[in-house]
């Protein structure tokens, strides 16, 4: 627990998030401030009502497309809509929210002279050639599909972070996310493991897009969360991009099967068209994240699951 000297204020957007929260839940577990920005588009008061009565959290209704004026020693720049079916509702919305929302936030820290750390993601690899995927491949993305308004946004989000690191010096951590689940997804945001879920739990069909065949590989929140901490204190001089996400790759068709055994349901499976652009398949190399803050996914698939259906359970029946 940080003391009152070694304390620090910390600015998470996107913080009423999914991982927003779980983000904002460990800083003040280790005694630092927290001033958590959403516009709640896809985020929510749920999330982050437990923290209300903490002197060391502060919640700002702002969108990040609009300039933010507050004193904090450090940035954690999560605010964007990260699921198919959120980011693709109003697309421009995304784009600005990932490129305004960087010049905004990078505009802050540089006034301030602060850290700040990007949530970047594998959907900068696009439908990737390379696998698993590694830092210095460059990707393989529709700039003109239906999901170019997160992939290239958080592309050239990550372009801002750059330049301004080169071109005013700033001190930057770009991560790229892998799919991670966790409790607090929405329930209603279409990612694969919360539909999964929710479906198994209602006892309705589960929708597999395609044949199942396409590969994803799921980390834990609490796993990640962990990986975000730790690149926030490596040196100045390292930048990232860094890969953070759990190796483990299973076919969709396997989860929705480990699904069905876990939640112990009657659920059929249901085959639908696949959305287009969707990638084949998706890796991490974490290579470089084990090199450098020596981390290494711990939880897996199985028991994050179980953890993540008994939130969805006492979420449905109306205990959360
Ligand atoms: P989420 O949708 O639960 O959280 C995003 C948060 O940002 C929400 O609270 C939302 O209300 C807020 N937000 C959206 N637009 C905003 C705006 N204009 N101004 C202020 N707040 C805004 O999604 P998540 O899974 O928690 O993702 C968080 C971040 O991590 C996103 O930047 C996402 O791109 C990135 N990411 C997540 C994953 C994943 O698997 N969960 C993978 C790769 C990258
Ligand atoms: N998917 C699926 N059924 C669903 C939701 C998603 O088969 O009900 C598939 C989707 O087509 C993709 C994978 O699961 O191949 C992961 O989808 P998600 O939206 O979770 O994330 P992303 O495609 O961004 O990795």
């Amino acid at each position: 627990m940080r003391n009152y000297e070694a304390r620090k204020r910390i600015l998470v957007t996107g913080g009423a998030g999914f991982l927003g929260s779980h983000l904002c839940d460990r800083l003040l577990e280790r005694g630092d401030e927290v001033v958590c920005a959403d516009n709640l588009f896809t985020g929510s008061k749920r999330n982050i009502e437990h923290l209300h009565g903490n002197p060391r959290f502060e919640f700002v209704r702002h969108d990040v497309t609009f300039p933010l004026y507050l004193e904090v020693d450090e940035i954690y720049n999560l605010a964007c809509p990260a699921s198919p079916v959120h980011y693709q509702h109003d697309p421009v919305q995304t784009t600005k929210t990932s490129v305004h929302g960087a010049i905004n936030m990078l505009g802050l820290a540089k006034r301030l002279r602060c850290r700040i750390f990007q949530a970047s993601t594998s959907e900068v690899y696009g439908d990737p050639s390379v696998h698993p995927q590694t830092e210095g491949y460059w990707g393989n993305v529709n700039p003109i599909g239906i999901r170019s308004c997160y992939d290239e946004g958080k592309r050239c989000a990550e372009t801002l972070f750059f330049d301004y690191h080169r071109q005013h010096g700033l001190d930057i951590k770009v991560a790229r996310i892998f799919n991670t689940y966790g409790p607090r997804m929405h329930p209603n945001d279409g990612r694969v493991v919360s539909n999964f879920i929710v479906q198994a739990l209602q006892g309705n069909p589960i929708t597999i897009f395609g044949e199942g065949q396409q590969t994803r590989s799921f980390c834990y929140v609490d796993d990640l969360v962990e990986g975000f901490l730790r690149f926030m204190d490596t040196d100045a001089g390292f930048t990232g991009p860094m890969n953070l996400g759990n190796p483990g790759e299973f076919t969709i068709r396997q989860l929705a099967e480990k699904v069905i055994e876990l939640t112990g349901s009657k659920s059929t499976l249901e085959f639908k068209p696949l959305p287009s652009d969707d990638p084949l398949q998706r890796k991490p190399d974490i290579s470089l994240a084990q090199a450098k803050i020596n981390w290494t996914p711990e939880v897996q698939l199985e028991a994050g699951l179980k953890k993540t259906i008994a939130y969805f359970d006492s979420l449905l029946a109306g205990q959360i």
